[in-house]
């Protein structure tokens, strides 16, 4: 039906694929010779590697980011009778941990540019949890969402007045900059503990297949450390003296969060290459807003000053008045010209389980769920070649011109003004 599709291509162009060299590969191999393959010597490199890279003070690998946020939220203390807010316009797991230990998890709206929790709304929404539901508030988790920071200076000032902390889900953030510092930085001027939780989940910037990063205020990480190793008092030797090399103590019922040898074989090499791997997104993303950029059917993803995009998702917005179909169906029309596209994401207060828990309306978060309505994400992956950056762009036009409310006029931005 189009021309992408006669010229030879006969498979989907991956929405997100991993980019795996053969040092990662001969990595792995040499952990699966060595004697030890679980949490040993390459996840203590691959931890002090990070923090470097990262500026932190202290950094603790994990299974998933999922880990990383439940083990923020229990280092921090925080249960039954506590709120945390979060935005609406994220992934269901940092919501999902916040119920697991028994809290309260307060949705807040997002800013209509980036997407990202409105620190505007964040007085309100204390102001009611405190009077209306009697909980008290604990922390704020903001996600960089797409790998665009938070206004965190607004968001730590709002923080430091109420006493919270701050669990940055920073799954898409690696390497986001705000204000000249890279996120999972220490944060002197901080009043208030600022835990950092990355992912190295298959699809994200740096991966281990599976796999996390905690990192912020050492004692805070060395309680994080015990909650994620069942409990067990990392400390109990040095009482103990003597029967150090097999006495230890459980001092809570803790969970099973570690990071293998295996995992860290892969993430030795992608840390490595993440300077690398982010040029290569920072110039697929050029192209793309290059590509788009005269086309009002589009609103594009906005950087905004004094600000490092990560870039993990490109997500531009379909202007849903300059076409004559839906997002769905822009999306089921570039799948079959063989594009692989994403929708990040469905709003939190739209899945079933809060829905019904929270009697959630979809008008009750209105700028997610209007913007929710016209998201999509295109493939972006350092692993992609300028053929297939070349091939989205033109299934992206094609779609466009083919289903243009008004294909005579408003074909550039100067003829928006109408
Ligand atoms: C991927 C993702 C997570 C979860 O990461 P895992 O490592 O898979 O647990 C959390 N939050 C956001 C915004 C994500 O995109």
């Amino acid at each position: 039906m189009t021309t992408t599709m006669t010229l030879g291509r006969d498979k989907f162009i991956p929405f997100s694929p991993p980019l795996i060299g053969d040092e990662e590969i001969a990595e792995v191999v040499d952990t699966l010779r060595s004697d030890w393959i679980t949490t040993g010597p390459k996840v203590k490199r691959f931890e002090r590697q990070f923090l470097e890279f990262v500026d932190a003070p202290a950094a603790l690998a994990v299974s998933s980011c999922t880990a990383a946020l439940h083990l923020s939220l229990l280092a921090l203390g925080i249960g039954p009778g506590d709120a945390v807010l979060t935005t609406a316009m994220t992934f269901c797991s940092g919501v999902h941990v916040i119920e697991h230990v028994g809290a309260r998890p307060v949705l807040v709206d997002v800013e209509p540019d980036t997407l990202n929790l409105d620190p505007q709304r964040l007085e309100d929404a204390i102001q009611r949890v405190t009077r209306t539901l009697g909980l008290q508030v604990k922390a704020i988790m903001p996600v960089h969402l797409y790998g665009h920071p938070c206004d965190m200076a607004t968001i730590l000032e709002i923080a430091a007045r109420h006493g919270l902390a701050i669990i940055e889900d920073a799954a898409h953030a690696l390497p986001t900059h705000y204000r000249g510092r890279i996120i999972g930085s220490a944060q002197p001027q901080s009043a208030v503990p600022v835990l950092t939780c990355f992912s190295f989940y298959a699809t994200k910037n740096l991966t281990t297949a599976e796999g996390g990063m905690l990192v912020g205020p050492p004692e805070l990480i060395d309680r994080a450390r015990s909650w994620g190793l069942h409990g067990m008092n990392g400390d109990a030797w040095k009482r103990y003296g003597k029967e150090g090399t097999w006495f230890y103590e459980v001092v809570s019922p803790g969970f099973k969060y570690n990071l293998t040898d295996l995992q860290a074989a892969l993430g030795l090499h992608q840390l490595r290459k993440l300077p690398q791997f982010h040029a290569r997104r920072q110039a697929i993303v050029r192209r793309y807003q290059a590509a788009f950029a005269a086309y009002e059917e589009l609103q594009l993803p906005p950087e905004r000053a004094d600000v490092v995009h990560a870039w993990h998702i490109y997500a531009p917005r379909l202007n849903l008045d300059c076409l004559t179909i839906t997002r769905n169906q822009f999306i089921a029309e570039l799948q079959e010209q063989g594009i692989s596209c994403s929708v990040h994401f469905i709003p939190v207060h739209l899945h079933r389980y809060y829905r019904e828990k929270y009697s959630y309306v979809a008008q009750d978060f209105p700028v997610a769920y209007q913007e929710y309505q016209r998201l999509v994400s295109l493939p972006l992956s350092p692993k992609l070649a300028d053929e297939d950056i070349k091939e989205v762009i033109a299934a992206v036009r094609h779609t466009i011109s083919a289903h243009r409310a008004q294909p005579e006029s408003g074909r550039t931005r100067a003829a928006v003004g109408s």
